[in-house]
């Protein structure tokens, strides 16, 4: 059985963002499974269409964007701006973990720009503590407890930087040059989004942003682009670098 990595972030094009080079690197290059999931739709990401209707359209966007690594997409089915640490979206997230057993998890940095990578976070945490507790949700007709807590990696803020302005420094980079290209037909999958972005934020250039921020930190790492890890290293959680081990860290 394939080696199994899991990015749970908040929005559809997160992982676009912030961890799409190191998913397809660990599929290209080791033949790991990637599953890319959202907590929403990402259903108040626009000015001219509905809700269920963007909806809609992003959870194909989603789909498209995995689909360029070999990827599942999957939806948690929250909606923008109500991500809540609460019982619902962790049951939901302790099923996907059970069900997907993923050796390395990628979430949000646990403090970022917006609540909802906050609590996507938080959640996200919780729930590789909790999935290899047999108690935990044993009513809820689960697949069997995971063996034990996977290895739990936090992806950059935004801008690398909290919402104070902090800057945010990753425990180490990884080197993301020879699959940038794919990273950016991954982004480019989102095509509802330059538009909104534009409009909101005034951002235009949508995947130009993200080539920009990953050349950054590449900068650092003395590579052309590179994408930045934080481990979640609290007790009883793993405590070797399996992602480091597996990409080389930089
Ligand atoms: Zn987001």
């Amino acid at each position: 059985m394939a080696d199994v990595v899991l990015s749970v972030l908040a929005h559809p094009d997160d992982a676009e963002f912030l961890c799409a080079g190191t998913l397809a690197r660990l599929s290209r290059e080791h033949g790991w499974q990637v599953h890319i999931a959202s907590m929403t739709p990402g259903d108040c990401g626009s000015v001219e269409h509905g809700p269920d209707e963007i909806a809609c359209l992003r959870r194909q966007e989603g789909a498209n964007a995995a689909a360029v690594i070999g990827a599942a997409y999957h939806c948690l089915e929250e909606r923008d701006l109500l991500i809540f640490y609460h019982e619902r979206p962790l049951e939901r997230l302790t099923r996907l973990l059970r069900t997907l057993r993923p050796r390395i998890v990628l979430t949000h940095s646990p403090a970022d720009y917006m609540l909802d990578h906050e609590m996507t976070s938080t959640l996200v945490r919780a729930a590789a503590f909790g999935a290899p507790i047999p108690n935990f949700f044993a009513a809820q007709g689960h697949p069997p407890a995971i063996p034990h807590i996977p290895h739990l990696y936090y992806c950059d803020p935004i801008e690398g930087k909290d919402a104070l302005g902090r800057l945010v420094e990753p425990a180490f980079r990884i080197d993301v040059s020879a699959v940038v290209e794919i990273k950016a037909a991954m982004l480019a999958a989102h095509a509802s989004q330059r538009n909104w972005l534009l409009k909101h934020h005034g951002m235009d250039h949508y995947v130009q942003s993200m080539r920009d921020w990953c050349a950054e930190r590449g900068r650092q790492a003395g590579v052309a682009f590179a994408e930045g890890f934080r481990q979640h290293l609290g007790h009883s959680y793993p405590q070797d670098n399996l992602l480091g081990q597996f990409l080389g860290i930089r």
